[in-house]
């Protein structure tokens, strides 16, 4: 599941393949779920726009256009945003690039006013989100949003947690609290904070809250360095992997020994999900 750090790689792979060229071409898949905004608004939207920017807020991505609208993208479960290029694969290592054609999961296809390389947004399981903005309108998804996990300061973290009584890691999954943090990265936080994920929130101290906080900021920078979690369907823009899932102390890691203590790591189900964590390490 893309979280803030896959987000974010992918933002800074697409931003320079796309920034400055003109949308020249859409084409969009029947799906009903995916587009907010119908494909016959999203083309009048789209269609003659230069990209001037890509950027990010909390899970969602923005293409900022030269006429003040925005392109808004959700990824969702599996969604994956990739240039035409992901579709040459070398057969061998270091062998000759084969073409592989875009299969029946790509929903949207952006074409440009150039040569380069077409963007394409494949999604299998079509929970992701397509929004068109024109400019000067927002949306309720977006309004919601808390603020980022990289950009939120502790005076307001603490504030917010202290203001709740559901389990510190529901409130950490809270898209409205905070934006970005989902299950892996909610964990390890938790884990690097040894804060238990059913402690409830209120019940943190000011300490806790900055352990926290420090924790889920590292741990978010550190994914983003190394390229993102690939668990199931993340891929980069041109089709390779995310490295962080070697990285994970809790989890996916349920019953083998904690990387600090050697205790056997729990999984519990918390707010629908699931919460993975060291029973000595963390309270
Ligand atoms: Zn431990």
């Amino acid at each position: 599941v893309p979280e803030l750090p896959e987000v974010e790689v992918t933002r800074r792979r697409v931003a320079p393949l796309v920034v400055g060229r003109t949308i020249a071409e859409i084409t969009t898949s029947a799906s009903r779920r995916l587009f907010l905004t119908p494909p016959s608004r999203l083309r009048q939207q789209l269609l003659g726009r230069r990209v001037d920017a890509v950027e990010r807020l909390g899970k969602y991505l923005l293409f900022r256009l030269h006429d003040g609208g925005r392109l808004c993208v959700h990824l969702g479960m599996t969604g994956q945003l990739v240039t035409s290029n992901a579709f040459e694969r070398p057969c061998t290592p270091g062998g000759t690039r084969r073409r592989t054609a875009p299969d029946r999961h790509i929903h949207l296809e952006l074409g440009f006013a150039d040569t380069g390389p077409t963007l394409f947004f494949r999604d299998p399981r079509q929970f992701g989100r397509v929004l068109g903005l024109t400019a000067g309108h927002s949306h309720l998804r977006l309004e919601r949003l808390g603020p980022d996990a990289l950009a939120i300061g502790l005076g307001e973290f603490a504030s917010r947690v202290r203001a709740r009584r559901a389990p510190i890691k529901a409130v950490l999954l809270d898209q409205k609290l905070l934006a970005g943090v989902g299950n892996i990265y909610a964990d390890e936080a938790l884990f690097l904070a040894r804060v238990l994920p059913t402690r409830r929130a209120c019940r943190l101290t000011r300490e806790d809250s900055r352990r926290l906080l420090s924790a889920v900021q590292g741990v978010l920078r550190r994914a983003i360095r190394a390229g993102g979690t690939t668990v199931s369907d993340f891929v980069h823009p041109d089709g390779s992997d995310g490295g962080f899932q070697r990285r994970c102390r809790v989890y996916g890691r349920e019953g083998q020994g904690c990387t600090r203590c050697g205790t056997p790591i729990r999984r519990v189900v918390l707010a629908q999900r699931s919460a993975h964590f060291c029973p000595r390490c963390q309270q």
